[in-house]
């Protein structure tokens, strides 16, 4: 096992590791941002009929062909179609039909014109009546063509799609009220740390409230996942050890925070190398470089280190990625902005280092503002940002107006940037 490895690397490890949970089938409001495990075919034409796209008036463009402002061409309205009936006679020299949006084309027609544009000769445009066109029309024009978007059988979705909430409207249309997709993977979250208290405590002495299981929980939501939140474990390596043995027989995947460093009381380490294969412990990142991964009887198990924004980095770049892929996701990575910085920011330390920070559009195009406190141990500053502003390894600062990569946070990594 190296000692160190990089942002890229560890992400790589971990996605190796895992692949997509088996499939259910779910109603087709549940795939929203979903992704199909088949291909899904539509049992019609879509659209089932040529229609109109207007309301108006069905005719032949031959009929209109010299039609001018000057000569106008008048037609004999000899019926009207509305959305939902179908007019099964002729027409013939002379003649046109009145027609609503949605109305299949009467069979001798092909085009409509708009109500808008046509004049009324006699009665009030309906069936007796007469209309004047004063401009020609084209064949096929305000007219939706049967299967224009897909015929009966045709495959309209395919296998690794991520539905979105169109697609829920379009599978409806085409008769798909189920689609397969792939299992949400369920989560454990374990804090770990002797000071820790439930939210609804009130801290005494020495004493903080567990703030990371709730982020990560709200994480795990937010890529997807089922997660369950245990009890707080106190910093003991039979505890530890007991609570990550049972997480993982139970669980798709196994999330821990705080023990994963070097400290007397760290045993996050020692608890997945007793349990099964300890395969990472540091990647190169700031905030948040104990980060320890392992396999625990096959499952997945992960330590993040217990700072807040370390934690919270830690999911989002490592594991947010495979709980993903457990869910048949092929896009791994956050959209990237180039975003000039509004501040200079001095680097000492040569990790590569995620700087919480908010983007705004400038003039010049976007403007990042790193958070005035950076500390690791704050979740603030993250719910008051909008991405990480990326500090490349090494030791060059940067100083205001300079060029640097953002990540957006909360943006689907559908979204190619
Ligand atoms: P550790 O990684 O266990 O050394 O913890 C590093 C820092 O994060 C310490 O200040 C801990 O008190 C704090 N910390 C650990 N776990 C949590 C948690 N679940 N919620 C909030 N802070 C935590
Ligand atoms: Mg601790």
């Amino acid at each position: 096992m190296k000692e160190m490895i990089s942002v890229e690397e560890a992400r790589e490890l971990v996605l190796s590791k895992v692949r997509a949970l088996p499939m259910e089938t779910v109603p087709v409001l549940e795939m929203v941002g979903r992704v199909s495990a088949s291909d899904l075919a539509s049992d019609i034409d879509i659209s089932p009929f040529a229609h109109s796209a207007m309301d108006g008036f069905a005719v032949r463009a031959e009929q209109l062909a010299d039609a001018s402002p000057e000569h106008p061409v008048e037609l004999d309205v000899i019926d009207e179609v509305p959305a939902g009936g179908f007019f099964e006679g002729t027409i013939a020299e002379g003649q046109c039909v009145r027609i609503m949006t949605g109305a299949p084309l009467p069979a001798d027609a092909d085009s409509v014109v708009k109500y808008e544009i046509v004049d009324v000769v006699s009665g009030d445009g309906k069936p007796g009546g007469r209309v004047a066109f004063a401009a020609p029309t084209k064949q096929g024009s305000n007219v939706r063509a049967a299967g224009e978007e897909a015929h009966a059988g045709e495959v309209v979705v395919r296998a690794g799609e991520v539905i979105n909430t169109g697609g829920v409207g379009f599978l409806a249309s085409c008769g798909i009220v189920e689609a397969p997709t792939y299992r949400r993977p369920r989560v454990a979250i374990i804090a770990t740390g002797s000071e820790l208290i439930d939210p609804t405590e009130t801290p005494t002495r020495g004493k903080i409230r567990n703030s990371n299981s709730a982020a990560l929980a709200a994480s795990a939501l937010a890529a997807g996942a089922i997660p369950h939140i245990m009890p707080i474990c106190e910093d003991s390596f039979e505890k530890l050890r007991e609570q990550v043995a049972l997480a993982a027989s139970e669980y798709d995947f196994v999330v821990t925070s705080g023990g994963a460093a070097n400290g007397d009381f760290d045993f996050i380490k020692k608890v997945v190398e007793d349990l099964g294969d300890l395969l990472m412990t540091t990647v190169n990142m700031r905030p948040g470089k104990a980060q320890t991964f392992g396999l625990v009887d096959g499952t997945p198990v992960f330590g993040l280190p217990g700072n807040p924004a370390a934690a919270y980095l830690g999911f989002e770049m490592i594991v947010r990625p495979a709980l993903r892929k457990m869910q048949g996701y092929t896009h791994f990575d956050r959209p990237v902005l180039k975003a000039h910085l509004a501040t200079d920011v001095r680097k000492k330390d040569p990790r590569r280092i995620y700087l919480r920070s908010t983007l705004t559009r400038g003039e010049g195009g976007y403007v990042v503002t790193p958070a005035k406190n950076q500390s690791s141990g704050l979740f603030g500053p993250i719910q008051r940002s909008n991405c990480f502003a990326i500090m490349p390894e090494g030791k060059e600062s940067k100083s205001a107006g300079d060029v640097v990569d953002c990540v957006l946070l909360d943006v689907s990594e559908e979204i190619a940037l």
